[in-house]
């Protein structure tokens, strides 16, 4: 496949919306890590099937059927592609990371975690990598043993050595922090419980759209992710996993599809993926998803992820020259966000003024509670950057947020 140059203006020209004016300023969309813009390729895509495709698929025997099949298909295998998965069928379709982890607090957790048993997080989880299997172990009477960070936003390998020791049935972690930016070392990670035969959950949900993400290399034995962070629709995201353990996971939601006989004595399953894709899914968002996989393959991987790192580095430095400024999150390496406070400021109360200078950050805890009240914050103001984002951008965001705090200090 032929790539496309890395030309910024180019880029931008596939993202209509960023621009356009709020408040009469012009748009700055710093909030990525929350969900990325979408290219007019995702968008036409999707369109084109709820115009010319739509149809539920896998039961049809009539055309459109079998074409939305396949089409739904071949997207499967394009994401197992990307992310290099044995085979397709170690993909399985879910509405994104939220509900892949769902899946397996409840799944996985079902065949792995008995009373009084363990699952490994880190300090650093978002909500939905925490709260799910702090749920499964309250039914089973277990413990969620959260491995320490520093100051830095780094996680101490150590303690987490410490908490190896105790055997948990199930490890999982973040790839990147989504409030401090921290690029965890995963596969080392993964090879330390696999050392105590522990199977490892990545939460993905801030690298696919960053990083090339090959599962083989890693190692987990599950990748989870959120198709809407990586320029793709909202409502599809995915779950990698190992064959072998999808194979003997039981099902986490029952009814169409996920069956293979049913009688009202019993019922037996489907095949992995399709077990666990219970009812009709997302058809016209999964070749959305499909769609900006092959645009973010249109371009060079080391390029965009050299560009981005500029882009952070950028405002860091940038930002540095405010007066009250802390930075939460200094890890060495980070990457796609930076989140801070200023002295004396409440992060919000930034936020809504820089919001009315036409500059979209998020603020808040950022579905990570624990994460604030380790550093003894209410929140923070945190800026995320993707491909189409430009230096020029950061200049107005800097100077709104000078501007701001000066107002409110
Ligand atoms: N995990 C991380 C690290 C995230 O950043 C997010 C969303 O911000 C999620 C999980 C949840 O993703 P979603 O809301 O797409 O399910």
């Amino acid at each position: 496949m032929a790539l496309n140059q890395f030309n910024i203006n180019d880029i931008r020209a596939q993202f209509p919306v960023l621009d356009q004016q709020v408040y009469g300023k012009p748009l700055v969309y710093f909030d990525n890590a929350a969900t990325t813009q979408k290219p007019l390729c995702v968008i036409e895509r999707e369109r084109d099937y709820y115009l010319h495709e739509n149809c539920n698929i896998h039961r049809g025997v009539h055309y459109l059927s079998q074409m939305a099949t396949e089409a739904y298909e071949n997207a499967r295998k394009t994401v197992a592609q990307f992310i290099n998965a044995r085979q397709p069928q170690e993909i399985v379709f879910t509405r994104g990371t939220t509900e892949s982890l769902n899946l397996l607090a409840t799944s996985l957790g079902q065949l792995l975690v008995g009373e009084g048993d363990k699952v490994v997080v880190s300090a650093m989880e978002h909500h939905s990598n925490m709260v799910p299997w702090q749920q499964m172990l309250m039914h089973s009477k277990g413990q969620l043993l959260v491995i320490r960070m520093d100051k830095n936003g780094v996680l101490d390998l150590n303690h987490y050595e410490e908490l190896l020791k105790q055997r948990p049935k199930i490890v999982s972690i973040a790839h990147i922090s989504n409030t401090l930016g921290t690029v965890n070392p995963i596969k080392e990670m993964i090879s330390m419980a696999h050392k105590y035969d522990i199977p490892v959950v990545i939460d993905g949900a801030q690298s696919m759209a960053h990083q090339v993400i090959d599962v083989q290399d890693l190692d987990c034995d599950f990748y989870v992710f959120s198709g809407h962070k990586m320029y793709a629709p909202m409502g599809i995201g995915g779950l990698y996993g190992k064959m072998e353990w999808l194979e003997k996971m039981p099902p986490y939601q029952f009814g169409g599809e996920m069956v293979d006989t049913v009688s009202f004595e019993k019922t037996t399953f489907n095949k992995v993926p399709f077990k666990f894709e219970a009812g009709t899914p997302n058809v016209g968002a999964a070749l959305g998803l499909e769609t900006a996989v092959k645009f973010i393959q249109s371009f060079d991987r080391q390029e965009v992820e050299a560009y981005e790192d500029e882009l952070l580095r950028y405002a860091t430095e940038q930002l540095a020259n405010i007066e009250g400024m802390r930075f939460i999150g200094q890890a060495p390496k980070r990457n796609g966000l930076i989140s801070f406070v200023i002295d004396g400021i409440h992060p919000y109360d930034l936020g809504t003024i820089i919001d009315k200078m036409g500059v979209a950050v998020r603020t808040g805890h950022h579905c990570a509670e624990p994460v604030m009240t380790f550093f003894g914050i209410p929140g923070t103001v945190r800026a995320s950057f993707a491909m189409y984002n430009t230096k020029e951008e950061i200049d107005i965001f800097v100077k709104a947020v000078d501007k701001a705090a000066n107002m409110l200090k």
